[in-house]
């Protein structure tokens, strides 16, 4: 039974490079320097998903050749993590039906104001996006997957952590925009297949990791790979990567992971 997953997007909020921003040559030589906002797709062999809809998803699908989803799944309710949802339009249009989506009461009620056309009780327009609003209230199957919602603290909002379990076996964490990994998450996941992590810069943010507190997180979920996303400009990939430890990797965008 297989369990896949792309990395959509490597980058923090505002993408990179930023716009009206010089950089050095050697930086955007390297294509793992360009980086469209976070997200991932995860793929088995009985289900297709997306986990958030960044500004950067019409074009990320493309370059991914994603034809198909079964669900999104949302982390919460930032522009980064949402403003792309309009474009999921189209898989309902393939699905000739809604398309099921996955957030917390507080995320939906942002999804709800935000994307007021698309979520409500009434009619579409022919050509709309359709949503099938789930909430979440606890752990959910989606296939072969068993998924769990982990809360993660992120300013004001918060922001939910998601765990991959396929038939028994912790498969993926995927815990984005987080401020910290919270005791209780750290013990749900421990000892999980891929971690992936916020490590937004080498220096502290109110409401992200640091490189060294998402390694320390890194150290206590004991992973056997971790990969680090929405990360900004501060990493330059290759030079970076090289100060990390072993089995702590700088994710990049069209990162594809393939598990047994
Ligand atoms: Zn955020």
């Amino acid at each position: 039974m297989g369990f896949e997953f792309t990395f959509l997007g490597t980058g923090t909020s505002q993408g990179v490079p930023i716009i009206g921003k010089e950089y050095p040559e050697e930086f955007l030589a390297n294509p793992k320097n360009h980086r469209t906002r976070s997200s991932i797709h995860v793929v088995t062999d009985e289900i297709k998903l997306v986990v958030d809809t960044t500004p950067d998803f019409r074009t990320q699908c493309l370059r991914e050749e994603i034809r198909w989803l079964d669900a999104v799944l949302v982390t919460h309710a930032h522009t980064d993590h949402i403003m792309g949802m309009d474009d999921c339009r189209r898989f309902s249009e393939i699905r000739k039906g809604p398309l099921p989506v996955y957030a917390s009461e507080l995320t939906m009620s942002h999804l709800r104001r935000v994307h007021a056309h698309a979520f409500h009780d009434g009619e579409h327009p022919k050509g709309y996006f359709v949503p099938e609003e789930h909430v979440i209230e606890g752990p959910f199957e989606l296939g072969d997957l068993k998924i769990y919602p982990m809360e993660l603290p992120h300013g004001n909002m918060g922001s939910t952590g998601f765990l991959f379990e396929q038939n028994g076996i912790k498969k993926l964490a995927y815990l984005t925009d987080a401020k910290t990994v919270p005791d209780e998450v750290i013990e749900a996941v421990g000892r999980v297949e891929i971690a992936v992590l916020d490590a937004l810069r080498p220096h502290e943010h109110w409401t992200h990791m640091s490189t060294g507190e998402a390694l320390e997180a890194a150290k206590k979920i004991g992973a056997e790979r971790t990969f680090l996303t929405h990360l900004t400009h501060y990493y330059d990939h290759d030079i970076d990567q090289a100060k990390l430890p072993e089995g702590i990797r700088l994710a990049w965008d069209g990162l594809k992971i393939s598990l047994k």
